[in-house]
């Protein structure tokens, strides 16, 4: 099986002052598997979400080496992140954190002409997607005007839309009540099985990781359990 992900011996420290280094993640050593659905479980302050941010090369190890597809991506030149940020990951967040001021189709459309699509494409191509979410009634509505639910859908459809090796979802069903988060998860499974996007889905929920092709623990910054899930 093809790694796309090689995350080698990865440590990530906060200094906060002389006295105070906060040791995030201690050693992390994981593939990431082209095509899987990896779930990354652990209590909070575990270090998921250093671990995710280094993957989307929002911050840089301490120590150690995370390899895309053969390249360390924390040696690029300043020229090549902004291309692997923009072109390479896409993130969701528990905010949704969407654009206020676009419609639902506007927040999808518009990611696609930062990939340098034409209007037109974009347009064409953010209508299919609204439609794949099931929200062809609510293309032209505002965040405000949709439901948290709604809400990430679009946002699960911006991350879609861009061609991305990899999508990273960091707690996405946090501010959801159960039902809308069960439909999130099911929704990052359909993108899974359907277009075959590797996804990296982070959660405290153990019971959203089980339907996952391996199943990762983290505690105190490292990687404490893998299980590859039974199906
Ligand atoms: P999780 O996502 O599993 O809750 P985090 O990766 O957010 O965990 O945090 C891991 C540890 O790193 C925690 O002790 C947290 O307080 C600390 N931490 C996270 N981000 C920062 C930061 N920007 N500055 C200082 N410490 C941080
Ligand atoms: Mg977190």
């Amino acid at each position: 099986m093809e790694a796309l992900v090689s995350i080698r011996n990865v440590f990530k420290e906060y200094v906060m002052s002389s006295q105070l280094t906060i040791p995030a993640l201690n050693g992390i050593s994981l593939d990431i598997i082209k095509g899987e659905f990896l779930a990354i479980t652990g209590h909070s302050g575990s270090g998921k979400s250093t671990l995710l941010n280094l993957l989307g090369l929002l911050d840089d190890p301490t120590r150690g080496e995370i390899y895309f597809a053969g390249s360390d991506i924390h040696n690029f030149t300043e020229k090549q992140k902004v291309s692997f940020r923009l072109n390479a990951i896409s993130f969701v967040f528990q905010f949704f954190n969407l654009i206020e001021n676009y419609t639902a189709v506007e927040n999808i459309s518009f990611q696609l002409l930062l990939q340098g699509y034409s209007g037109r494409e974009a347009k064409n191509r953010a209508r299919e997607i609204i439609d794949f979410l099931g929200l062809s009634d609510r293309a032209s509505f505002f965040p405000h005007e949709l439901s948290g639910g709604q809400q990430q859908r679009v946002a699960i459809g911006r991350a879609l839309a861009k061609d991305s090796l990899l999508i990273l979802a960091d707690e996405p069903t946090a501010h959801l009540d159960s039902k809308n988060g069960e439909a999130i998860i099911e929704l990052l499974h359909d993108i899974n099985k359907q277009f075959n996007r590797t996804i990296v889905l982070v959660t405290h929920e153990k019971e959203e990781a089980r339907h996952s092709d391996r199943n990762i623990m983290m505690r105190d910054g490292k990687v404490v359990n893998i299980v590859n899930v039974q199906k």
